[in-house]
Order: structure tokens, then sequence, then C-alpha cells
């Protein structure tokens, strides 16, 4: 059968888009795993639509299960591949369409790296706001399959928020285009929302139509301490009350993330002291410079005299900011501290965010092979990250880990994944914030759209 597919592929596409054996071995399933050799039995590389389209149909008639590898960013184990998988890479639909300065949108092919998509915006004065660590390998179709969040999801939403359009192509190979540029639309089910989010288990993203916005023209940021994490909840409220809407970002670090993220090895200093329990990095975007920045400054002033912070520094330039955003943005400084890693992004209400991590961090602290705990996040979108270290790997390790952080979610009605999704790693744990009537839901879904199960097959939800 192997073969007969292999054939068709080559029939169907030129011969530097179908590559075999060692062409396959020198890649990899993610870069951070660049040693580790690809298994697949082929890597297919599309370049349009249409090449999506006939691969799927090849696949579809064969039964023949593909993995959508995008950046190869994503950190749940949905870019791994089995031996007998054919790997779609998108690399090769890198194309920006069209970039509509009065729509205020930029068509693109699902390829386009993140940071691309950023500087063609802003050369045209616009701002994708989509903005996250990986910006430079995550593709645009790989976000909108994880519906990516990142730094600034409190101001302008997740992808799914930042999505006017979407061509996808589905497990049969049937094109679904709906590149519209309009806001609204109200016309019957919005079925790109389907595909948003589902990880390449429904469909195969091509191309999008992705809202921009207007460049801010000011950007004022600052990095604030606390020792008490009911003063950072309080701080929020206050900041957000009086910026009237311009608060765009609002991250925390634990000490020992902030610490490590602001230390040799890492490249960068740290802009404030290693005397407190937390810090915030947080930015406004507004409209004018000198008054933005005032006002920040005097509701830091504000902060301070209620004991709402400890302490405050503020960028005062351009590369004050870049120094800001690389501390916190740079987040595999932490992961090289950690062997054997393991990664979170769990949700939760923010009141209880202090009590449940530290709690979380205490019980893991007790785990004898457990050597380093990063705990940081997106703090007012709900969504903390975990980076563990750990001496040596096990599977019962890896478990006992998932216990403790997940389970605590449960009674919380949050979730174990606020925006990497669920890929292969985190399946077993779905039932934790999904009832069954919803997890039901989802395979009946994958079954009409993906009857064969050759999409993404065995990641996200079994059948
Ligand atoms: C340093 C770092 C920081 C990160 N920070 C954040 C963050 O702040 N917020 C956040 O949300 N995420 C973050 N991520 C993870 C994030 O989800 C991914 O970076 C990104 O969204 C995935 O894009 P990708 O192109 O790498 O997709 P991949 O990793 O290649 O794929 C991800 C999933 O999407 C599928 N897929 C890829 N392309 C397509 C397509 N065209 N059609 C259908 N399915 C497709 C894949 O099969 C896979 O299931 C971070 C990752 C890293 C390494």
């Amino acid at each position: 059968m192997k073969t007969a597919i292999i054939a068709a592929l080559q029939q169907a596409l030129a011969p530097e888009q179908v590559l075999l054996d060692e062409a396959v071995a020198e890649r990899s399933h993610h870069i951070w795993r660049m040693d580790t050799p690809l298994t697949a039995i082929a890597v297919v590389l599309p370049r349009t639509t249409e090449d999506v389209s006939a691969i799927l149909r090849i696949c579809h008639e064969h039964d023949q299960p593909i993995v959508v590898h995008g950046g190869m960013t994503n950190m749940v184990g949905s870019t791994e591949t089995q031996s007998d998988e054919l790997v779609i890479s998108m690399e090769k639909m890198n194309q920006m369409e069209e970039l509509d300065e009065k729509s205020r949108t930029i068509t693109v092919q699902a390829g386009v790296i993140l940071e691309n998509i950023q500087i063609a915006a802003k050369e045209q004065g616009l701002l994708f706001p989509l903005n996250f660590g990986a910006k430079g390998s995550a593709q645009i179709g790989g976000a909108i399959s994880t519906n990516a969040g990142g730094m600034r999801v409190l101001k302008y939403g997740m992808t799914r928020n930042l999505i006017l359009g979407l061509e996808v192509v589905q497990a049969d190979g049937t094109i679904i285009n709906s590149l519209k540029k309009i806001i609204k639309d109200n016309s019957g089910f919005d079925l790109k929302q389907l595909f948003i989010g589902s990880e390449g288990t429904l469909g195969i993203v091509t191309r999008a139509v992705l809202k921009l916005a207007e460049v801010p023209a000011s950007r004022n940021s600052a990095y604030v301490a606390f020792n008490e994490y009911d003063k950072v909840v309080a701080f929020l409220k206050h900041l957000d009350a009086g910026l009237a809407g311009t608060l765009s970002c609002f991250e925390l670090l634990w000490q020992n993330a902030y610490r490590g993220l602001t230390s040799p090895p890492a490249q960068v200093k740290p802009p404030l002291p290693y005397d407190y329990q937390y810090y915030v990095l947080l930015e406004t975007l507004g409209s004018e410079q000198e008054a933005d920045r005032k006002r920040l400054e005097q509701l830091l002033e504000e902060a301070l005299e209620q004991e709402l912070i400890l302490d405050a520094t503020l960028a005062h330039n351009a590369s004050d900011l870049d120094w800001f955003f690389k501390i916190r943005e740079d987040v595999h400084t932490l992961v090289s501290l950690c062997r054997n890693d393991q990664h979170f992004d769990i949700s939760l209400p923010i009141p209880s965010i202090g009590k449940v991590i530290n709690n979380i961090l205490e019980k893991l602290h007790t785990l004898p092979l457990l050597e380093k705990a990063f705990a940081f996040g997106h703090m007012a979108d709900g969504n903390i990250h975990f980076i563990i270290g750990k001496t040596e790997e096990s599977a019962a390790l890896i478990k006992a880990i998932n216990d403790i952080v997940y389970t605590p979610l449960q009674a919380l009605d949050g979730s174990i994944s606020a925006e990497h999704g669920i890929g292969l790693h985190k399946k077993k744990y779905l039932h934790l914030c999904r009832t069954p009537a919803e997890i039901q839901l989802m395979q009946l879904l994958k079954k009409s759209l993906d009857p064969k199960g050759i999409l993404n097959r065995s990641k996200v939800i079994d059948l």
C-alpha cells in the first residue's frame, strides 16, 4: 500500500515536493528535538490549496493517516509521528497574498511565519497583534489550529478573535473556501470556528484572512514587584480601571522564573532586584506617548502609596521595551535549565491563582526526582504556565506531576489547557475539564468530518 500511495503522491506533485528516506530522517517532529530523526512514510510539501486537496484525496482513498507540520513549536506532542504516517508540512505555503489597508486585513497562506505577518503589517502602519515567544518559527496555520494566545490576549483576544475568513481542506480533499473580509456574518453556522483550535483533527487550514489593527501611537511598559498574590489581583483592577482599555499585557512571574530569565546563562539583566515573591510585566498601548506614560506613572505612584505594589520600574525608551519583553519572551532559557522538561498551560479563575499555584509548587517539590519548577504566565487571562525539570524521566513521574497539576483544576472549573491544546500529551486528562457529553460531541464532529480518522490520528480525542 505504501508504494501505491507514494506513487500517487509523486504523480500529483513535483519531485521536490515528496521527500523520502534520508530526506525524511534529516527532519524532526519539533524545533526543540532537532537531533531526533523524523519517522514517516514520506513528507510532502504542498505549495497551493489544490496540492493539499490532491494529497488528502489520495490519503482518504488509501486510508492513509497524516500529521500536519506547521512551525513545530507546539508543546503537546501534536506533531509527533508514527512510522506509518505521512507528514504534510506547510512550509512552502508561505505567501502573503494581499494586505488590504482599507479593510485592515491581510490574506495569507497557512505556512507564513507569524513574525513575517507582524513585519508586513507594520510596514503598512498596521498591527497584527498576535504575539508570543515562538513567533519566529510558528506558522499562522499552526497558531490558528491551536487557537494560540500569547501576551496581548487581554486587549485583542486569542487567535480566534483575529480571523475573519478561513480556507480549509477537509479529510476527503473537499475545499471549504470562506475567505471573507467581513466582520459580522450570522448567515448560519460560523464554520471557521470549528477548525480554529481543533489542532488539525477536523481539516487542514490552507489560507486565512486576518484582522489587523491600527498601530498604537504610544507604548509603555513596566516591571512591578509584590510579595502577596492578593495584591497582584488588586493592582490589576486598579490599573485596568485607571487605564480605560489601554492595558494590553499583564504577565506574572514567580521569583525563581524571574531570576532564571534574568541571570546567566540568560543574556539580560534584571530590571528589579531579586527581593520579591512575584513580578509583573505590564504594557499599555495608547494614543499619546507622554500623556499615557504620565498616566501610568501616576497609577504606579498611587499603587505604591496604597501599598499594593512594593517596587516598580518603567521602560524609558525603545531599547528598554525590547529588554523588558525579551525577558518574558525568552522562556527557552528556562527550558535550557531543566532536564527532562515538562510543560503546562493551565487556566483557572484569577482570584484562585496564588493559593492554588503555590500549593501545586509545594506538592511538586515533595517529589524526590523533581529538580526545578518555574511558574509564570498570562495572569490577567487566568492562564499560568509551568516548566518543570527532573533528574530522571519515567512514565510514573510524568503521571505524578500531571496528577498534582491537573487534579485541583476540576473543582475550580479550570482547564488543563489555556492555549497549547491537548495534542497527544494531555489526551487522557481531557475528562478533567470536559463533560462526557462534550467529549461525545467532539467525537461525533470528528467522525462526521473525518470518518476514516486520517487527520492527526489519535491526537486530542480517541474515537
Ligand atoms: C517558546 C514558545 C512560546 C510559546 N508561547 C505561546 C504562548 O504564549 N501562547 C500560545 O498560545 N502558545 C504558545 N506556544 C505554543 C503555540 O501553540 C505554538 O507556538 C503555535 O501556536 C503553533 O504553531 P506551529 O506553526 O508551530 O504549529 P505546530 O506545532 O507545527 O502544530 C501545532 C498543531 O497544529 C496542527 N497544524 C499546524 N499547521 C496546521 C494547518 N495549516 N492546518 C491544520 N493543522 C495544522 C499540527 O498538526 C498540530 O496539531 C509557545 C511555544 C514556544 C516554543
